[in-house]
């Protein structure tokens, strides 16, 4: 079966406002404390896709449920993607979001690996600056906040059979979020998941989707029960290389400066914080390399001194320090130990740049409100 990309290229997007769109004052409440995936935008992006049309009807519409037949195969199947990125308030009020492209690139990606079409990276790129349009005053402007965004793509075709469904839907919606350590950077303690693994060979752990997730929860509630923050998982066929967090990749800083992260091996997604952590620390001249890591060199390298800060990235948390791994049989590092100085300093840089106080140097910004 061929996905053809789009029907009509580039997408024309046709706006229906909402006739309840929030006040300014209630939105301003909710946007003084945002919280985390609380609150919702008044609009949200939706286009449609069948096996004969392609992408079309695209369009930004009021926030509202969908209307999903209980045969929807994306119920069944979990035929479903998503992506997560931010949208910043500048000092001088602008908009700006942070290498776009490259979840274009890994939706697309995660499109193939699941069966589901592909949109066009310009195509993405429109949808969400269609929607910043409508909704830009639901960007936040205090410290460290943002407009967190959410494409998605679902299978809603209503058939039961277990095929690529032929009738597509993508989303975007957007959620204000208040600065994720609001008492400052803590780091935390993380469990290892020596039972469920997240990914396996050939599976679809480097596919940002649902599935996945859901396979998290167990293993991520037993995190909680052990006082932990969030889960590790190692590699599924060996058991014994760090493959990555629930939903963060992880690093390692050396004596010196050296930096390693596990290599994408097929079992980890690619993050696009992960990939822009490597460019800035290359660029201080600081050797990374990509490569497997075992527990037992995590354990050896704490122990000698050789490993001196080791930290979580992604999106939403941007960077987070680990100050320890815990297990059913031992704890590497201490819990109670402060945030690493090359952790704290690098999430500084990444963050500055994301929020314009510091030179683009990469063309990582692409404005969403012009
Ligand atoms: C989204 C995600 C990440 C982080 O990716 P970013 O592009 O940095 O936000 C890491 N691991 C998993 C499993 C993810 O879903």
């Amino acid at each position: 079966m061929t996905l053809a990309p789009t029907s009509t290229f580039p997408l024309q997007f046709e706006l229906t406002p909402s006739q309840d769109a929030r006040a300014e004052a209630e939105r301003e409440v909710i946007l003084a404390d945002p919280g985390f995936g609380k609150h919702f935008t008044d609009h949200m992006v939706q286009i449609d896709w069948t096996v004969t049309e392609g992408w079309h009807n695209a369009s930004v519409i009021p926030y509202g449920p969908l209307l999903l037949d209980p045969s929807a195969a994306v119920l069944h199947y979990a035929q479903e993607i998503f992506e997560g990125l931010k949208a910043y308030r500048h000092a001088d009020g602008s908009i700006w979001t942070f290498r776009p492209e490259k979840n274009a690139e890994r939706l697309q990606r995660s499109a193939r690996r699941l069966a589901l079409p592909e949109l066009a990276v310009e195509d993405f790129v429109e949808s969400l600056k269609q929607l910043i349009a409508v909704d830009g005053s639901w960007v936040p402007s205090a410290p460290e906040t943002s407009l967190y965004i959410r494409p998605f793509m679902i299978a809603n075709e209503s058939f039961l059979g277990v095929r690529p469904s032929q009738k597509v839907g993508y989303y975007v919606i957007a959620s204000p979020a208040g600065a994720y350590f609001s008492g400052g950077v803590a780091p935390v303690s993380i469990w290892l998941s020596t039972e469920y693994s997240r990914a396996g060979r050939g599976g679809t752990g480097a596919a940002k989707c649902g599935g996945n997730y859901a396979a998290s929860l167990l293993p991520q509630q037993e995190a909680y029960e052990h006082g932990c923050a969030q889960v590790l998982f190692l590699d599924g066929e060996t058991g014994e290389h760090v493959d990555e967090l629930g939903g963060m990749n992880v690093f390692f800083v050396h004596q010196g400066g050296k930096i390693v992260t596990p290599r994408l091996s097929g079992t980890i997604l690619e993050g696009i914080t992960r990939d822009s952590i490597i460019q800035l620390a290359r660029d201080r001249g600081l050797t990374v390399e990509e490569r497997d890591v075992t527990i037992d060199e995590w354990r050896d390298g704490v122990a000698s001194g050789d490993i001196t800060e080791v930290f979580a990235c992604g999106t939403a948390a941007v960077i987070t320090p680990i100050s320890a791994l815990k297990s059913p049989d031992f704890t590497i590092g201490d819990e109670n130990a402060p945030a690493g100085e090359l952790t704290m300093s690098l999430r500084q840089e990444l963050t500055d740049i994301q929020y314009g106080r510091l030179p683009d140097r990469h063309g990582w910004l692409t404005r969403l409100d012009a």
